[in-house]
């Protein structure tokens, strides 16, 4: 079994629905031991498109990493993402943060994700399931790497009961 830390994001369409059917389909790939609250995040890069809804999960799984990159990849056509361009809105993103302690560099996998610590996005939601864990490069941990991180972009609260 493997620990992964993923990152999850939509911006367009029903938001909400689209993270959780999200996290249904990723029950597919094994087990999501630990989901974060949910944020409305201010969008970063390409500023003029729809504030995002961001969450973090932990899952336990028995596939490699390559695996569930494409178990990732299927789930967003699934749930209707069509690739336009670089940063175009979208109806869910899913991130590999995290894979054990693996440091992965292949052509199309980059692990851990090399800008989640410029993205508080990514930190905040992750932070309150994993504040301890630790970068295997750079060995900070997310609570650190949180205090580190320069984005000045809003990441506010946002309850998965409101409109
Ligand atoms: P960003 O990676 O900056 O968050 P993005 O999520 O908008 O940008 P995508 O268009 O979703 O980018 O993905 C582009 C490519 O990134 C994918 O085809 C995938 O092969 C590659 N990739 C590399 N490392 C990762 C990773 N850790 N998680 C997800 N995709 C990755
Ligand atoms: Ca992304
Ligand atoms: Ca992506």
């Amino acid at each position: 079994m493997h620990i992964a830390y993923l990152s999850a994001g939509s911006n367009l369409g029903d938001r909400r629905h689209n993270l959780k059917s999200a996290l249904k389909r990723m029950d597919g790939a094994g087990t999501v031991r630990a989901t974060s609250s949910l944020f409305e995040t201010e969008p970063v890069g390409l500023r003029d498109q729809p504030w995002f809804l961001n969450l973090a999960f932990e899952l336990a799984t028995g596939l490699p990493a390559e695996g569930l990159l494409r178990f990732c990849q299927t789930t967003e056509v699934r749930l209707g993402r069509i690739r336009t361009f670089r940063n175009a809105p979208r109806t869910v993103d899913l991130d590999l943060l995290f894979f054990d302690d693996d440091v992965i560099n292949e052509p199309d996998l980059t692990v851990p994700h090399p800008r989640m610590g410029q993205r508080r996005f990514v930190l905040v939601p992750l932070a309150e399931i994993a504040p301890g864990l630790r970068h295997p490069v750079s060995k900070l941990t997310i609570r650190e790497m949180l205090q580190r991180c320069e984005d000045p972009s809003e990441v506010r609260p946002y309850d998965w009961a409101d409109g």
